[in-house]
């Protein structure tokens, strides 16, 4: 790979044709139509916050470095941004008005409120461009080392870059678009950010079961998401049927996984939420989150509501009191070794050799509390098993 160090660009020769998209909040061209700022493997722009895009004007106003941008050459005199977007974006914006600063005084400036020496001091400044040559997996293998500048690329965007290609696009335009309308439905299921990817990545999970780079990889040159986008929609068709309550809990869980095991299982959804709420009451379900696969279970597998367990003063008060007895009898102090006929019938266990148990099991109705705790010795308490 050749790599050619640049430094009479100036921010006006970038920013002559920049053209921003607003719909999907990217910077697309500059450099009078040479430079593409946004090519697929890039990151959305996540600068504009009124923070760190002002940030970039402000450095440029100070006289301090901006820091290297790369671009990679992709034909004669034709470049794309390998790293600089969300800085070129930012004085791109900042340049056709987009966004003002606040001058020393306070008050908010768009550039074509600046005075003419500031507007000059910032269209003069002369940016540091190394202009890289090579193959595109020399390039994307380079992309992936080098210190992108501010948020390193998180594993999804790593994936987009590596089989960038129609499908990424169609793919993005669909789950990293914010002002997709369904996002904000999406939202209640799904945790993350959508800009860094994070609802593309679950949607690419969901629909590979897990194996997305090589779902991606399989796709990279499709030029439609039907069946990523029929998969997506139908869980989340799915969920959203069988539980028509709405909880924080929600966000984030495996639907995919839960979908492909219990999406031919019908569920009543008034009685799915009456036993939602009953659970979500219950002082011993400590583990909301496990309540979704619990019900869709069927209300069998009590460990995913992780019951509340007895704590260490009610175990040793029981453990006391059991143990007293027991040596009064001559009997073991765990109740069900007392019952057998082997040598442990008079066996007194210590403390750590036993484990609370609910003489009522919690989902027969057992609270968790004194009178409802017994001591058994680790064997027996195993072989109960149900809280
Ligand atoms: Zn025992």
């Amino acid at each position: 790979m050749i790599t050619t160090l640049r430094t009479d660009i100036t921010v006006a020769d970038i920013c002559k044709g920049f053209v921003y998209n607003e719909y999907e909040g990217k910077g697309l061209f500059g450099l009078s139509g040479r430079l593409t700022i946004q090519p697929e493997y890039q990151r959305n722009y996540i600068y504009a916050d009124g923070k760190r895009d002002v940030a970039v004007i402000d450095s440029i106003l100070k006289g301090y470095p901006l820091g290297l941008l790369y671009f990679t050459k992709v034909d004669e005199d034709k470049y794309e941004v390998l790293d600089g977007q969300q800085r070129i974006t930012s004085f791109g914006r900042y340049v056709t008005g987009k966004f003002a600063i606040k001058d020393a005084g306070g008050i908010p400036r768009y550039f074509s409120g600046l005075a003419a020496d500031l507007q000059d001091k910032i269209m003069q400044t002369p940016l540091t461009v190394y202009i890289c040559e090579g193959t595109e997996s020399e390039i994307k293998e380079w992309f992936k080392t080098i210190n992108i500048a501010g948020v390193p690329l998180n594993e999804q965007e790593l994936s987009n870059a590596i089989h960038s290609g129609p499908f990424v696009t169609k793919a993005k335009e669909e789950f990293s678009n914010s002002q997709n309308a369904n996002v904000q439905k999406w939202s209640a299921y799904i945790a993350g950010n959508v800009l860094r990817q994070d609802y593309l990545r679950t949607a690419l999970d969901w629909v590979s079961k897990g194996n997305i780079d090589d779902y991606m990889s399989r796709h990279r040159f499709d030029d439609s998401i039907t069946e990523l986008k029929a998969y997506f929609t139908s869980v989340i068709d799915w969920v959203s049927s069988v539980f028509i309550d709405l909880e924080g809990e929600m966000k984030g869980l495996p639907w995919g996984e839960l979908y492909e095991r219990y999406h031919q299982n019908a569920y009543a959804p008034d009685e799915v939420s009456a036993k939602l709420r009953e659970l979500y009451a219950d002082f011993y379900v400590k583990d909301k989150k496990g309540v979704y696969a619990y019900i869709l279970g069927g209300c069998t597998d009590h460990r995913l509501l992780n019951i509340r367990v007895f704590d260490e003063p009610t175990k040793k008060a029981v453990y006391a009191r059991q143990t007293d007895r027991a040596k009064e009898k001559n009997r073991s102090n765990c109740p069900l070794c007392a019952l057998g006929n082997d040598n442990n019938r008079t066996r007194i266990w210590i403390m750590a050799e036993m484990d609370a148990d609910h003489v009522t099991a919690w989902s027969k109705g057992g609270a968790t509390d004194m009178e409802n705790c017994q001591m058994l010795c680790r064997t027996h308490n195993r072989a109960k098993g149900n809280r």
